[in-house]
């Protein structure tokens, strides 16, 4: 009995290891993309910021992954605003530390569901801001919507992120351009769903 439970918390150790290394390596790998899409309507440095994050993030990984998911998400969600910076850091890790403080250790899809609307609206409160305004929130909101009617995660979030492209943008740095940020994806929207699709990679692999 007692090694079962072992085993069990050592197969929960190895998930959380991998959940946050995939997602971690998914935002490395796609640095320079992020940055580029930054450079279009904000300063250049979405990718820079997140890489930079997330490296730490890896440097780490094992002490995050000891921890049990509501500690991890919380513990990730911190080093994610000590070290992105800028607009994105402070909001990812909102994202991730109202995650952690709404979940339960072991969260079914309803918990999950829940957790993350709540965290969307955390997302929301701090940075003042709203769905429509081009920027993560617009693939946040929709995933948000998936998680709870059991859409296809993926592709709703891919989807999502490519629909801030005729956008206008409303908050953030793009929004200093106004019509001229049109035509161009959002930076966060995309590391959202580079995330989202990660997380999807190691939960639910393609057949
Ligand atoms: P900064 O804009 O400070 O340079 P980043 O480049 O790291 O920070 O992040 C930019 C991204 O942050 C935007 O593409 C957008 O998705 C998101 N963002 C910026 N401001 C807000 C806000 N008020 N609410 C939600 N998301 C925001
Ligand atoms: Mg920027």
């Amino acid at each position: 009995m007692m090694e079962m439970i072992v085993n069990a918390s050592a197969a929960d150790q190895a998930l959380r290891r991998r959940l946050i290394e995939t997602v971690a390596r998914r935002i490395v790998d796609h640095a320079d993309e992020l940055t580029l899409l930054d450079q279009a309507i904000g300063d250049g440095d979405h990718g820079i910021n997140m890489k930079r994050g997330f490296d730490t993030v890896l440097v780490d990984l094992d002490q995050h992954a000891a921890k049990p998911l509501p500690e991890a998400l919380k513990s990730v969600g911190l080093a994610l605003v000590m070290k992105v910076g800028g607009a994105s850091g402070p909001l990812y890790g909102t994202l991730l530390m109202t995650l952690g403080k709404e979940l339960p250790e072991n969260p079914s899809r309803a918990d999950l569901s829940r957790a993350f609307a709540a965290a969307v609206e955390a997302v929301k409160a701090r940075g003042k801001s709203d769905f429509g305004q081009k920027t993560m929130l617009d693939v946040l909101g929709p995933v948000s919507d998936a998680l709870a009617s059991g859409g296809a995660l993926r592709v709703v979030a891919d989807a999502a992120a490519e629909a801030t492209v005729p956008m206008k943008a409303i908050r953030g740095r793009a929004s200093f351009l106004g019509d001229r940020s049109i035509g161009h994806m959002d930076p966060g929207a995309r590391s959202s769903a580079l995330m989202v699709a990660a997380v999807c990679d190691v939960l639910e692999p393609a057949p």
